[in-house]
């Protein structure tokens, strides 16, 4: 099962492939994820794509393209991944395609005001990754996460001006990305407005149709 997720910012990607991962043993790889540990740990690549992940700008191509190939190449993305954050540009989705054949890509969409509510109300664990969302999936305890107690954080890049940044970027690229899956019949469109549940069912019933699962395993 080899997937892309599509979407704007904060629309719920992450949490989606969050879930599937864990439910179909497919590696969730999140550049964006891997980007904020490489910037955290002050890694030399880290150092270089700092300013850009700060600013909510795209980290150049000739930085993620050998970045996410070597991930692709680790044995555990031998039965497959879900990228999540990549391609974020028409050039990326072609290096991906030359690299391998992806199943199907799938397009998240909500309106706007669903996406600040959402980034605004983001949490996330520093530690094991956790997403949570004040208002729609909030932690059992205030700002502890569920899974290994650590002190959730809000990401520096959801603040309202950074996120209008990262908002205007994706209107900006994503067409191109939309068209050329559409173009080669992979693309698929699921309404990420509803809540996290029924998305996550939406692609599951989108997966059995393009016989990539048998059928949705009644674990969550
Ligand atoms: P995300 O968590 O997907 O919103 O990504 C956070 C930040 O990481 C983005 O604002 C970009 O600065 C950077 N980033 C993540 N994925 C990519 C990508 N495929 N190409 C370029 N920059 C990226």
């Amino acid at each position: 099962m080899k997937l892309v997720l599509i979407g704007p910012p904060s629309v719920g990607k992450g949490t989606c492939a969050k879930a599937l991962s864990a439910k179909y043993g497919i590696p969730h790889i999140s550049t964006g994820s891997l980007f904020r540990e490489e910037v955290a740990k002050s890694t030399e690549f880290g150092k270089l794509i700092k300013q850009y992940v700060d600013n909510g700008l795209l980290v150049p191509d000739e930085l993620v393209l050998p970045f996410v190939f070597k991930k692709l190449l680790e044995p555990n993305c031998s039965k497959g991944f879900i990228l999540d954050g990549f391609p974020r540009t028409l050039n990326q989705a072609i290096a991906l395609d030359a690299f391998t054949k992806i199943d199907a890509a799938i397009l998240l969409d909500a309106p706007l005001e669903v996406i600040i509510e959402r980034a605004l109300g983001r949490l996330v664990c520093p530690k094991c990754g956790a997403i949570y969302n004040t208002q729609w999936k909030p932690p059992r305890y205030d700002n502890i996460c569920d899974n290994c107690g650590s002190r959730l954080e809000k990401r520096s890049d959801d603040n309202p001006e950074i996120l209008k940044q990262r908002y205007k970027l994706y209107l900006e690229t994503f067409q191109p990305i939309i068209n050329y899956y559409r173009t080669k019949n992979l693309l698929v469109k699921v309404d990420a407005s509803k809540p996290t549940d029924e998305v996550i069912r939406e692609i599951e019933k989108i997966l059995v149709e393009k016989g990539l699962i048998s059928n949705i395993s009644a674990y969550n």
